[in-house]
């Protein structure tokens, strides 16, 4: 059996479409609690019927042992984690599934009458196959749930028809058919309303998807996968509504456009890469580093002015020590302003700009403190 939730295991159930990663999420942790408490009651009662009604009921008496055992290893193997929920969700439900119909088919063959078969069937195993079908649904994913949902109403039919049609056929009154057809186009159309809630609630996955990965999109510069300008933009505005001082570092690669010039916008897209990196790496948690718009770069910094020009100093002389192998060294220009008292975001951002201008005119290369 394989550890819980590695990526190997039954990988096509949604329990493992969440858990790839390797460590159990938070909803495989729920499900397992539920499954280990559900065996608490259930396997005692397994055996506790067997106990019971063994001896005069021979379907108990014969099956309900070998269930109870097999539940109970199901619930060793989740308990030390031997066995990943996912595939004790699928050993359980197949188990289930054919204990089920293998009780349906007992009571149904062993009925003395049509009349008799219809009751018992009515009176538990309709249930069964209905909470079986939710279960299907529930813990595996929409195609394989109605595979099994749809194989269990199969062999159902067959099992109802294997026993009705002879006598119907050797002249027994149709009316007895009624019940059992009832039940099975009640429970035919309880199928087809789980299917159809199970593919709803996949297109609404998917689209959530695709609204998430259009947002990343959209909050994404496509030439350097950095935060763009939309997303600083954002950042900066909660930053300065929060409670702890926000400074911001404004970088501005230096004659960038003889990079172009000298060697192809190609070239000059490599390095923008190559900055956006080098900057990435010179950051620390909770700062955020983003494309503010063609060679300019902006740093959002966590703690105070003198961290935000301490980083600004690294980060310059990380970019300085940058040697492209055709364009040789880049450098760049950075300044910080740290934000004073309830400025907005532009009166910030014009100050770095500023000290930006004022660190390319004193020589670039440098970093200059906003005013
Ligand atoms: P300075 O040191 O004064 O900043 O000089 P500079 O050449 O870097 O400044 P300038 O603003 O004159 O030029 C910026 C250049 O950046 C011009 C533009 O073609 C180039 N640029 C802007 N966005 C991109 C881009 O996405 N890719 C490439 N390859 N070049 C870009
Ligand atoms: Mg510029
Ligand atoms: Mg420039």
């Amino acid at each position: 059996m394989g550890d819980a939730g590695t990526p190997g295991d039954a990988p096509s159930t949604a329990a493992t479409a969440i858990g790839e990663s390797g460590t159990p999420t938070a909803g495989e942790r729920m499900r397992r609690r539920v499954y280990l408490l559900a065996l608490l009651v259930g396997v005692p009662a397994v055996f506790a019927t067997w106990a019971v009604r063994g001896e005069t009921d021979a379907f108990i008496g014969v099956l309900y042992l070998p269930f109870g055992a097999l539940l109970t290893l199901l619930g060793l193997g989740m308990l030390t984690r031997r066995l990943s929920v996912a595939r004790a969700e699928r050993v359980a439900l197949v188990t289930v599934s054919a204990f089920v119909l293998a009780q349906v088919a007992w009571l149904v063959h062993t009925a003395p009458d049509l009349a008799s078969a219809q009751l018992a069937l009515s009176e538990s195993s309709f249930l069964n196959v209905v909470i079986l079908f939710l279960f299907s649904f529930l813990a595996l994913e929409t195609r394989d749930g109605v595979r099994l949902s749809t194989a269990i109403y199969a062999a159902l039919t067959v099992i109802i028809g294997s026993r009705v049609l002879p006598e119907v056929l050797a002249g027994a009154p149709v009316t007895g058919l009624l019940g059992f057809v009832r039940a099975l186009v009640a429970l035919g159309a309880i199928l087809l309303l789980l299917r159809g809630l199970a593919h709803l609630k996949d297109q609404l996955a998917a689209s959530e998807d695709d609204a998430q990965r259009l947002e990343g999109l959209a909050h994404t510069d496509a030439l350097t996968g950095l935060p763009n300008r939309r997303a600083l933009q954002a950042a900066l505005t909660e930053r300065l509504s929060g409670e702890d001082d926000c400074s911001v570092i404004v970088i501005d690669v230096d004659h960038f456009k003889l990079v172009n010039d000298a060697h192809g916008h190609e070239v000059g897209d490599a390095v923008l890469r190559a900055v956006g990196t080098a900057l990435e790496q010179e950051t620390r948690r909770g700062d955020l580093v983003g494309r503010w718009g063609g060679e300019e770069f902006l740093v959002l910094a966590s703690g105070g002015a003198d961290a935000a020009q301490r980083l600004a100093g690294r980060a310059r002389e990380a970019l300085a020590r940058l040697h492209h192998p055709v364009v040789g060294r880049v450098t760049a220009s950075f300044g910080v302003a740290t934000q004073r008292g309830a400025e907005s975001p532009h009166e910030l951002l014009s100050r770095a700009d500023r000290a930006v201008y004022e660190a390319k005119a004193a020589g670039r290369n440098r970093v200059a403190k906003a005013a």
